[in-house]
């Protein structure tokens, strides 16, 4: 039996076989690897270089199309960032780039790369809010049905065909019915009118009701038949100051509070409440909420109300108080409130609202990463639309803000998301991640 050698590195337990030893200069194999891969990072460092690819470039057009386009991924380059955010360039576009950009998406969608050019369209739609009544005969004939927000400004002979087309499409159903709830209009109110009174022979192969589709575009069928919106509007965004405008501006601006702990206790696990936003409803962000207080707070458990619904009601002095139509959920009882952290206490005070409005379907998708938190506009879903019904009338509560929990801690993740019941003056908090 032949004796086996240390590894000659330091520290290294390991013995290898005197073979080994001859091919790697005694070391064992780990270690062998281990240096190996030391020494590439080594050349990388000593050779990596910094490419900017957008170097002289200031066309928001030019910009755009470069971080579309896919980057060669090269561990000796190392891609200097653009000073903007995809979502802040977009912004910047005027009338005349959008279109520019609205053109490009469909070449880009003509020449076979579909997930660029839709990409493009879905920044276009959500923060311009732009038209695509000409380019939609040609989505469909590509048979691009999702996301369906593309389609909701679609001509009405677009929306005919699609009213004839969800009869027979089988495959394409549940597409079509979003897009048909995202174009929204009398004729389509009235198809889902006529749907719930007599559900058509292929209702039964859904999940829900055809009606049911309309709460993913915001709305809903009321008992009468009415078109009801589900999220309030002018929409503002929350963000984050950078630390240098949080320390220019000075912390007696009130009109908005955030994240500030309530002297009330969570009755489920004994944790202090949270106002999550705390707004004077004269602020133009709640110009069309009813509100009988002064300010509109948001209270909720952070924790508890990430396993389930938390209604608040007014008392009589317009402050927020535990409702007793809240329902413990399930295993509620089982939580360890030590595997949660406290809240930073100045957190609140570096979000900001944005001095003018944006468009209502901002922050709908979810997915492309906009700047999620606001007040008003269209909720941005992380799974699927979920309006908690109001404990008092049963009717569904309107979205009126939410909160990206991945702003607010470090590891923190998903979306709280608020919701007012106007005539019960009710509020309700709910949760969702990926
Ligand atoms: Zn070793
Ligand atoms: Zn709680
Ligand atoms: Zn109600």
């Amino acid at each position: 039996m032949t004796e086996r050698i240390p590894c000659i590195r330091e520290a290294c337990a390991n013995t290898i076989l005197p073979t080994t030893a001859a091919r790697t200069g005694g070391f064992c194999m780990p270690c062998k690897q281990e240096m190996e891969r030391e020494e590439r990072q080594r050349y990388i460092e000593a050779n990596r270089r910094d490419v900017n690819v957008y170097a002289g470039i200031t066309d928001p057009v030019e910009v755009l199309k470069i971080m579309h386009e896919p980057q060669v991924r090269d561990p000796l380059i190392r891609y200097v960032p653009y000073e903007k955010s995809k979502e802040e360039v977009y912004l910047s576009l005027s009338a005349e780039q959008q279109d520019q950009m609205k053109d490009y998406a469909m070449q880009r969608i003509r020449t076979g790369d579909e997930d660029n050019g839709k990409d493009i369209l879905i920044y276009l739609v959500c923060y311009h809010d732009i038209s695509l009544t000409n380019e939609i005969p040609e989505l469909l004939e590509q048979e691009i049905y999702y996301p369906a927000i593309l389609v909701k400004s679609a001509s009405p002979e677009v929306r005919d065909r699609l009213l004839q087309q969800v009869n027979t499409d089988d495959e394409n159903r549940n597409h079509i019915l979003l897009m048909l709830a995202h174009i929204g209009d009398d004729v389509v109110v009235q198809q889902f009118r006529q749907w719930r009174q007599s559900p058509p022979s292929w209702a039964c192969e859904l999940y829900v009701a055809p009606e049911h589709y309309t709460t993913e575009a915001g709305w809903e069928l009321t008992n009468d038949g009415q078109r009801r919106e589900l999220f309030t509007t002018p929409s503002y965004s929350l963000y984050k100051a950078t630390e240098n405008e949080a320390t220019k501006m000075a912390i007696s601006e009130d009109s908005l509070l955030m994240l500030t702990p309530s002297a009330q206790g969570c009755p489920w696990c004994g944790s202090a409440l949270t106002s999550l936003i705390n707004l004077d409803v004269k602020h133009p962000a709640l110009r069309d909420v009813s509100w009988h207080a002064e300010r509109l707070q948001i209270q909720t458990c952070v924790i508890c109300s990430s396993y389930g619904v938390v209604y608040m009601e007014l008392d009589a002095a317009g402050e927020p108080l535990w409702s007793s139509h809240n329902v413990m959920p399930m295993g509620m009882d089982e939580i360890d409130l030590e595997d949660y952290g406290e809240l930073a206490p100045d957190v609140g005070r570096q979000f900001r609202i944005a001095n003018a409005s944006r468009h209502a379907f901002h922050a709908s998708e979810w997915g492309m990463e906009p700047s999620l938190s606001q007040i008003g506009g269209h909720p941005g879903w992380v799974q699927d639309a979920e309006y908690p019904p109001c404990p008092c009338c049963s009717a569904r509560m309107k979205a009126v803000a939410q909160l990206d929990w991945g702003e607010v801690e470090e590891y923190g993740e998903g979306m709280y998301y608020m919701f007012i019941c106007e005539p019960c003056q009710m509020t309700a908090v709910s949760y969702q991640q990926s």
